[in-house]
């Protein structure tokens, strides 16, 4: 059996930066609190806590602390409470997901209606709709969208949905409006995880897609896995057994934007485990990487 790695799984940029930001806010002397989970990793959220990097769920828990401001962003109001009950904010909201915000702020301000692609559950996407007081409706495909017309219209879509999914989307509405302004809002870390995650599932017969139940991305890539082979969307490597890896013979291994390498080798050596293979690795650079680009 072969196991290989999609390129370009795990932490992205914004990832890395929002933990960065909040390691060094850290002390260990004083807790400091991050208004939902930093990221969406639970593993990760629970490493955070034990370095004094509290959860907490809503903005009237909080007052006169230090509290960071997670890679999804926040929504107007929650931020102007933090502001009000005394705290002090620490952004770490990815540049990617701010630029999204500008741009309905934007369309906002030239009295758009705004169409976000997305999950309206999504705080990032929650966060967006805050910025926008003109019509805004949230779909999360492009069967979503109803029939109607507008004459003019802004589109947008959040940081994690899929391009094609985009195109689709804009294809659909061009017929139904007058003026349209697209801001193409995807990030470069989402294209190339899912770019290189659909490669690599062309040529498995098993995906295993290793991240948060509640990430985006992460069920955005088991999706697309799903599309082309057999997949298994695992938090941790205690989710795997015997019976579900043996028969195949060549497996792949992704991982969402929000998950650690450290999940990523435990599944690698977890499936080495159960395949009787004696190969183990300490660090997710020694796993065999696909290095297709094409997809
Ligand atoms: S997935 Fe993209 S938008 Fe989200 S945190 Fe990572 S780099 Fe930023």
């Amino acid at each position: 059996m072969e196991i290989l790695l999609a390129e370009h799984s795990g932490f992205c940029f914004g990832v890395k930066r929002a933990i960065k930001i909040a390691m060094e806010a850290s002390d260990n002397k004083q807790p400091i609190y991050t208004l939902g989970p930093l990221i969406h990793s639970p593993q990760m959220v629970n490493e955070l806590a034990e370095h004094g990097i509290r959860l907490a769920e809503k903005p009237e828990d909080l007052h006169n602390s230090t509290v960071i401001v997670r890679s999804h962003g926040i929504t107007l109001s929650d931020r102007e409470m933090l502001i009000k009950n005394g705290n002090t904010l620490i952004d770490a909201t990815c540049p990617f997901v701010s630029k999204a915000q500008d741009f309905v702020k934007k369309l906002c301000s030239e009295d758009y209606p705004v169409i976000i692609m997305g999950d309206k559950t999504h705080p990032e996407v929650i966060a967006m709709l805050s910025y926008c007081s003109t019509e805004t409706l949230v779909v999360n495909n492009p069967d979503e969208l109803p029939e109607r017309s507008w004459k003019k219209l802004g589109v947008l879509s959040q940081t994690t949905k899929n391009m094609s999914m985009l195109q689709e989307l804009v294809g659909r509405l061009v017929p139904n409006v007058e003026e349209m302004r697209l801001f193409n809002t995807i990030c470069t870390a989402t294209t190339l995880r899912q770019d290189a995650t659909i490669a690599l599932a062309k040529k498995c017969d098993l995906m295993i897609i290793i991240g948060g139940r509640n990430s985006s991305n992460t069920k955005m890539l088991a999706t697309l896995c799903a599309g082309i082979t057999g997949i298994l969307h695992v938090e941790t490597a205690d989710e795997i057994y015997a019976e579900q890896i043996s028969s195949h013979h060549r497996i792949g291994l992704t991982a969402g934007a929000s998950t650690p390498d450290y999940l990523i080798v435990d599944v690698y050596n977890k499936i080495n485990e159960l395949t009787g293979n004696r190969t183990s690795v300490k660090s997710v650079k020694d796993i065999p990487v696909n290095k297709e680009e094409s997809c």
